[in-house]
């Protein structure tokens, strides 16, 4: 009504109006990617920052539309987590990641990211239970990633599942420290196995003195708490050799891998 009034408003809720669609239509299509075969799991490795050894991978989704062609998991996650398809997606990568990683030859961790809708709206203990029994993938060798916001929504329902998942063997690792929601609150009510230190902490450590203090304050944080700290989004050599004489224990990024398929990665390590 009041949008009548002027042409600009007018202008305004027809561009909203348009996002809307667009975000309508991509939900639909979301539902149904599954079923067309449309997603596929990346894996990016994780390495000992001392030794140089591999201790892990994450799996990192990928959405290959007919039409959109590859569209970035920061542009379709939010929007299945607003109309729910994120949970039969979420279970989806659970399920394949914790298969595919039971057949490999090696005994590398597998890490899957965990949206916080999926804490609030599944029994996500019970269907970690049940994929890791269907696949016969060791509890010891799964590792789940959660941010901060999934925690702060209803926490207490949040520590408890994460509890439960802990029990079964399962590794907690939380995402994104240092960003967004994350507080030093939440590191201290729930004991996380693993704290991965943002991207954004690496990016000036090579020039910075701050940036650096940034870092080995963190560190020394989770020294001190004995979590061990993988730090994310690793790009040049100077950022790793800062990370192994600060004492960082892992590391991540395309300096040591980029995400890709697992086969090409295995084959590799293989040889
Ligand atoms: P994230 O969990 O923080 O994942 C790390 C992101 O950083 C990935 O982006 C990865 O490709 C990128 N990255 C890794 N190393 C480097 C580096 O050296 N430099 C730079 N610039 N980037 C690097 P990606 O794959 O686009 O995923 C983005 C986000 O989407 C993830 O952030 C995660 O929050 C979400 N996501 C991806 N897969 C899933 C999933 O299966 N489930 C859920 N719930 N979220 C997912
Ligand atoms: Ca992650
Ligand atoms: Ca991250
Ligand atoms: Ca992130």
């Amino acid at each position: 009504a009041k949008a009548s009034l002027t042409g600009e408003f007018c202008f305004y809720d027809v561009e909203m109006d348009e996002a809307a669609r667009d975000r309508t239509k991509m939900a639909k299509e979301l539902w149904a990617a599954i079923d067309a075969k449309q997603f596929h799991l990346n894996y990016q490795v994780q390495k000992s920052v001392s030794t140089g050894d591999i201790t892990g991978y994450e799996v990192l989704l990928r959405w290959y539309h007919p039409e959109r062609g590859l569209v970035s998991p920061v542009d379709f996650i939010p929007v299945a987590e607003e109309c729910g398809a994120i949970l039969p997606i979420g279970e989806w990568v659970l399920r394949e990641a914790c298969r595919e990683a039971a057949g490999w030859p090696v005994d590398h961790k597998v890490a899957v990211n965990l949206s916080p809708v999926q804490i609030a709206h599944t029994d996500m203990p019970a269907l970690v239970h049940q994929v890791l029994l269907e696949t016969g993938l060791k509890p010891s060798r799964l590792e789940l990633e959660i941010t901060e916001s999934s925690i702060f929504s209803d926490k207490q329902r949040a520590l408890h599942a994460l509890r439960a998942i802990k029990a079964l063997g399962v590794s907690i690792a939380i995402d994104d420290f240092g960003t967004g929601y994350s507080s030093l609150e939440t590191l201290q009510s729930f004991p996380f196995d693993k704290i991965k230190l943002d991207r954004s902490f690496l990016i000036d450590v090579e020039r910075s003195e701050e940036a650096k203090a940034m870092v080995r304050a963190i560190l020394a944080l989770g020294q001190g708490l004995r979590i061990p700290v993988l730090a994310e989004g690793v790009e040049t050599s100077h950022q790793l050799d800062i990370l192994r004489h600060e004492g960082c224990h892992e590391a991540q990024g395309y300096l040591l891998g980029r995400p890709m398929p697992i086969d090409k990665q295995l084959l590799t390590e293989a040889a």
